[in-house]
């Protein structure tokens, strides 16, 4: 047991290491991230990414965060419009002029920010109904993290679980 101690007082040190000041270590890290997304080694970061995403996800807590459905929206796509509205008991139309707007691309996104339906407890009210995106975000377990690399960046900014993932990936 003596042996194993400082082993592992050094790997807790790492762990909170990285997460602690974790938005200025991004937007300093933001090149090597871009360098790394330009050409990633995709089988092999597709392999790892399982664990990484689980352990991300282990070490941060979400509803201490809470900062994508503060300051940014989902699209709400048909199927995300249907199944919310029908929650609500409304009609489509009402849902739509309650709680959205189209955007430049066409998509329909929530007409204020905070997320209306963020609690002041930061869950969110219509967790079992939420749209795909939320439940998709922030992407830690797909493809879609190499795929579009400077959503990836861009959410690497205000997402400490983007950025520990990167920080992982990028390690030497
Ligand atoms: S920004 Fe990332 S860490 Fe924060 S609540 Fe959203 S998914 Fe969780
Ligand atoms: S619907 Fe829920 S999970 Fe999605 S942004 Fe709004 S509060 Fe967040």
């Amino acid at each position: 047991m003596r042996g194993k101690r400082p082993f592992l007082q050094g790997l807790l040190k790492d762990m909170s290491d990285l997460l602690h000041n974790w938005e200025t270590k991004s937007a300093e890290h933001q090149k090597q991230y871009k360098n790394f997304l330009q050409r990633p080694d995709k089988n092999k970061v597709l392999k790892q990414l399982p664990a990484l995403h689980e352990e991300a996800f282990s070490k941060v807590d979400c509803l201490k965060c809470a900062n994508c459905c503060k300051n940014y929206s989902p699209r709400f796509k048909a199927t995300d419009i249907k199944r919310i509205s029908k929650h609500f008991r409304m009609k489509e139309g009402e849902f739509i002029d309650q709680y959205l707007l189209m955007d430049d691309e066409g998509d329909y996104v929530a007409n204020r920010a905070p997320c209306p339906f963020l609690g002041a407890d930061n869950y969110c009210s219509i967790y079992e109904v939420r749209p795909s995106d939320c439940q998709r975000f922030p992407y830690t377990d797909e493809d879609i993290l190499i795929k579009r690399p400077r959503v990836t960046q861009k959410n690497s900014t205000f997402c400490p679980i983007v950025y520990y993932v990167l920080e992982k990936l990028i390690a030497p």
